[in-house]
């Protein structure tokens, strides 16, 4: 049966806190587990933390100005699993350069599969008079320490939104969540046909030109 509001008293209202007041004064102390022994603040944690805190274990050359970047979690540092992602997601990676704090943003390119296995990659293209470009391309190799953020970003496939066929548009490092993608449906964890048109100068200078042929070919979708 519905409430008729014509037929609510205000005048019940007001004693609510008083009552409420009485309830909570009566009531035996019960102690909580604490907050983050909650399963799911554990399960938010692990999906979303703020921080990765990872480490470069591989170093790839994939064109004479972009490499790709195998991180791995920095058990020491404190994070021991990295996050699920949903292909075509980011991280924003915190660096310090000459005491100066800076952040990028660098497109997760290897498939979310990745993670369970214990790995995520990123590729960096060096950016002519880039700080964080440069920095990363001339300095990282295996054991440098990286401190990531979570997943972030909504450059993914929707499924409620988003049509069956995907036309993808990517030029130079613009590839990197485009591969993602192509690897996730490859893998069936995506449920979509992507079409990418892609442009660079020359197929010298393609990143990923023999994964991404290779993917067409065990997979045409
Ligand atoms: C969501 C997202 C995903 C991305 N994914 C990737 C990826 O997968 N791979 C990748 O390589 N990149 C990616 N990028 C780009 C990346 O975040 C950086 O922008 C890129 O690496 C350049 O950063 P940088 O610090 O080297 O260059 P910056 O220092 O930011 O400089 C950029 C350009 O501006 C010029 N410049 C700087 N300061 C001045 C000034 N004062 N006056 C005039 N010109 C100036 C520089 O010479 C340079 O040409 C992504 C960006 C976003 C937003």
């Amino acid at each position: 049966m519905g409430t008729n509001f014509n037929q609510v008293k205000i005048a019940d209202f007001t004693r609510l806190a008083a009552s409420r007041a009485a309830h909570i004064q009566n009531a035996v102390a019960r102690s909580f587990p604490p907050e983050e022994s909650y399963s799911a603040n554990r399960l938010a944690e692990e999906l979303h933390p703020a921080h990765q805190y990872l480490v470069v274990q591989k170093v790839t050359e994939l064109a004479d100005d972009m490499r790709c970047y195998t991180l791995a979690p920095d058990i020491e540092a404190g994070t021991e699993k990295i996050a699920w992602f949903s292909a075509g997601q980011y991280l924003s990676l915190n660096l310090e350069i000459d005491g100066m704090p800076v952040t990028r943003a660098y497109s997760i390119s290897s498939s979310p599969r990745s993670t369970l296995s214990g790995t995520i990659e990123i590729s960096v293209k060096r950016v002519p008079g880039g700080l964080v470009s440069n920095h990363i391309l001339d300095t990282w190799k295996p054991g440098t320490k990286v401190d990531a953020s979570g997943p972030l970003g909504t450059f993914t496939y929707e499924r409620l939104r988003d049509a069956h066929t995907v036309i993808g548009l990517a030029g130079g490092s613009g590839i990197t969540p485009f591969l993602s993608m192509a690897r996730a449906i490859a893998e069936g964890d995506e449920d979509f046909d992507l079409v990418l048109l892609y442009g660079c100068r020359n197929l010298e200078v393609m990143a990923y030109r023999r994964s991404s042929q290779s993917l067409r070919r065990r997979r045409p979708r």
